[in-house]
């Protein structure tokens, strides 16, 4: 069986690990890839939210199942077109990836099947959101109904202030077509953690807890980013709270898509606030997280191309049971001024020593190849993984190889995993 991983980031270079390690896959390539997958794999240029391009390469290629890691080419559809074609694919067509591409659809969603989010008023003019406002108090929680990489949330204390982000997206436009519409909801106070599930359309499981750490500086400081670095599994999680997450989120969302009639075969992902004990659902994604899953998918011991397959043909076994079999700790390594404007080109040093170790895998976000050598090609470039029996450990490994990883300006965070341990 031959796999085609699309995407370019530290997610998609997990993928490609994953799939390389399963006996189920003979081959994989990848597109477009970066500098670290192009070492583990061929990988081809390609556009992939393009389903022409994309298409044509799996059937030159002659590829027999496609995993798509980002959400824009889910939330363009490229699943239905290869689907069309007979070719299998992990990830859900554009039906369901609406569930991340529209925070209106998601949150009448939740409604509609009982799954606890915050109060919410979607408003589509500036009338109707300065009266949703009006209802609420301080700090206001604003958000872009499409997509907006990350840039489409604001939590504002200052009326002024949100009257006036309200100005910039519904009058002004500034975040195009996805921010035409908000939704405005109610202020909730508590501690994220994502769950991820798989499902093949009819079964699911769950994968282990996992926490992602979105702002750029230490102690949950500075600007929000893309993700700084993740763990798992949560020891600070009970079983109670677990038995929650699954019984009251992850459960009725795969019933209330297939009561929907959406075939969706991919990873769910909720962004969960845990508010007085009880879990809430800021958002959903439909894919896999970064830098979640360069954590959770080397800590389970299962054959992931086995689970994508099957998934994929909505044949899931009931008996596939994905459990953590170790613990991981993630640091993202940055270019220096990252979310904002940053530098890219310089060599990165110290990746040789650390290769073929099973207890530090170094996946590749931004980087590229030239001559042989690893240059920085983004503001994410590594994520520097760390596994172990045990949390504190797997955050030790973590640092001591991160200590030995060198490129101008870098800049990480050394408080990785840290309500672990309060
Ligand atoms: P991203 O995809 O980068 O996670 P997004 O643009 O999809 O972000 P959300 O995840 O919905 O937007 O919100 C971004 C962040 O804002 C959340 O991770 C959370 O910290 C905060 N947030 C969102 N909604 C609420 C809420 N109702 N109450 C408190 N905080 C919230």
């Amino acid at each position: 069986m031959k796999a085609l991983v699309l995407g370019a980031g530290g997610r998609e270079h997990a993928l490609v690990y994953a799939l390389k390690k399963s006996s189920f896959v003979d081959e994989v390539i990848a597109a477009p890839g970066n500098g670290g997958i192009s070492k583990m794999v061929e990988v081809f240029p390609l556009n992939p939210v393009n389903s022409k391009e994309v298409l044509e390469l799996v059937l030159t290629q002659k590829v027999d199942i496609v995993v798509i890691g980002p959400e824009a080419p889910l939330v363009a559809g490229v699943a239905d077109v290869l689907r069309k074609e007979g070719i299998k694919v992990y990830g859900p067509g554009r039906a369901g990836a609406m569930l991340e591409g529209s925070k209106a659809f998601a949150k009448r969603f939740m409604n509609d099947c009982h799954i606890p989010t915050a109060p919410f008023d979607v408003c589509s003019s500036f009338d109707k959101a300065l009266e949703a406002l009006k209802k609420r108090t301080p700090p206001f929680v604003i958000k872009a109904d499409g997509l907006a990489a990350g840039k489409g949330a604001f939590i504002i204390d200052d009326a002024t202030e949100a009257r006036n982000i309200l100005d910039q997206l519904l009058v002004k436009g500034v975040l195009g077509e996805a921010g035409r519409t908000v939704v405005i909801e109610d202020f909730l106070a508590g501690y994220e953690i994502t769950a991820m599930a798989i499902t093949d359309g009819r079964t699911y499981r769950m994968l282990p807890l996992s926490q992602d750490h979105k702002r750029a500086y230490d102690g949950d400081k500075g600007p929000n980013t893309g993700g700084m670095g993740a763990y798992s599994p949560l020891p600070q999680v009970d079983d109670t709270l677990k038995a929650k997450i699954e019984d009251e989120v992850v459960k009725p969302t795969v019933e209330g898509l297939k009561r929907k009639e959406i075939d969706f075969r991919g990873t769910i992902y909720a962004g969960l606030m845990i508010h007085e004990g009880s879990p809430y659902v800021l958002e959903y994604n439909v894919r896999f997280g970064d830098p979640e899953a360069q954590v959770v998918i080397p800590i389970c011991d299962v054959d992931w191309g086995r689970i994508f397959v099957s998934c994929a043909g909505g044949n899931l076994e009931e008996s596939a049971q994905i459990n953590a079999a170790r613990s991981g700790v993630g640091v993202v390594m940055a270019s220096g001024g990252y979310p904002d404007k940053y530098e890219t080109g310089f060599p990165i040093e110290g990746l040789d020593a650390l290769e073929g170790r099973d207890d530090v895998i170094v996946f590749h976000s931004g980087t590229r190849m030239e001559g042989g050598k690893f240059l920085t090609n983004g503001g994410r470039v590594l994520t520097v993984v760390g596994l172990a029996d045990d949390l504190k450990e797997a955050r030790d490994k973590a640092y001591r190889a991160i200590s030995s990883i060198t490129f101008k300006d870098a800049h990480y965070r050394r408080d990785i995993a840290w309500q672990a341990f309060v």
